[in-house]
């Protein structure tokens, strides 16, 4: 018997007035695959990213988390935000929280955790993510790789089915990337789900199950990472290559 894929989209379509971000777009990630999103700017990246954990709704289509449709609202909803973590490319820490106070807040609020339960468990991921010796700070005090790998923290805390990842790493200095890349591929290797939007290209050689890359809203072309990398079959993923290798 197949295991059921924990993400699934079927044909989703999505509007932004009258342009059309995402066109027929069928993907299915299984339980601890780590699927890479690359494509150029404005192919409709985030907005599929988006649409996962329903920040944006779709115009047609279905979308199913662990065979469970989307909610449309209320109580639903916030169950699927816990579901599907996201990480964005410009962290959006809570700027007047410290370090473990970011990580904990969803617990106690959300998962109704008690604050001693929370602590001990943030303090845990922050020691996962390399920085539980920066934990009663606040974010401004802290590098962008920091707060990038605070971030990732934040959305374990939340025990999600799946993580996104939008450009995690295209608002670090160069030579902060590397420190969030390396927890990313961890958390990789312990077997989470994770969709990743990326132009790291090494990472997506050495961490993804899958390569998708996306032009005009559509999925052009899907392949494991060394296919694509070595043969691409499509024009415009040949195109994309050669302006980014
Ligand atoms: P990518 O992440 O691949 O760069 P996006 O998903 O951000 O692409 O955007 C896809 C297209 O949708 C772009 O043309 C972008 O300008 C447009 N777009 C994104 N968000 C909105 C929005 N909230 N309202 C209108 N247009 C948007
Ligand atoms: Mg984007």
């Amino acid at each position: 018997m197949k295991a059921t894929p924990l993400v699934v989209l079927e044909n989703v379509d999505k509007h932004f007035g009258d342009l059309h971000v995402l066109r027929d777009i069928n993907l299915s990630v299984q339980r601890g695959e780590v699927v890479v999103v690359i494509g150029p700017s404005g192919s409709g990246k985030s907005t599929l990213c988006r649409t996962i954990n329903r920040l944006e709704t779709i115009d047609s289509g279905v979308i199913t988390i662990d065979g469970s449709p989307l909610p449309a609202e209320g109580r639903g909803l916030a169950r699927l935000r816990s579901d599907v973590g996201m990480v964005f490319q410009s962290f959006n820490l809570f700027a007047h929280k410290t370090v473990l106070q970011n990580v904990t807040l969803g617990p106690i609020k959300v998962l109704k955790k008690s604050k001693a339960e929370a602590e001990a468990r943030g303090m845990e991921l922050l020691e996962r993510v390399r920085i539980a010796n920066q934990a009663h700070k606040y974010p401004a005090q802290l590098s962008g790789g920091q707060q990038q790998r605070v971030a990732i923290a934040r959305a374990l805390a939340m025990n999600p089915k799946v993580i996104l990842f939008d450009e995690p790493t295209s608002a670090l200095d160069p030579e902060m990337v590397q420190e969030v890349l390396d927890v990313m591929t961890d958390l990789a290797k312990e077997g989470m789900t994770m969709v990743v939007v990326t132009h790291e290209m090494g990472f997506a050689r050495r961490a993804a199950n899958r390569v998708v890359f996306m032009a005009d809203g559509q999925i052009v072309e899907e392949n494991t990472p060394d296919e694509f990398f070595t043969n691409p079959r499509s024009e415009r993923a040949k195109d994309f290559l050669s302006k980014i290798l």
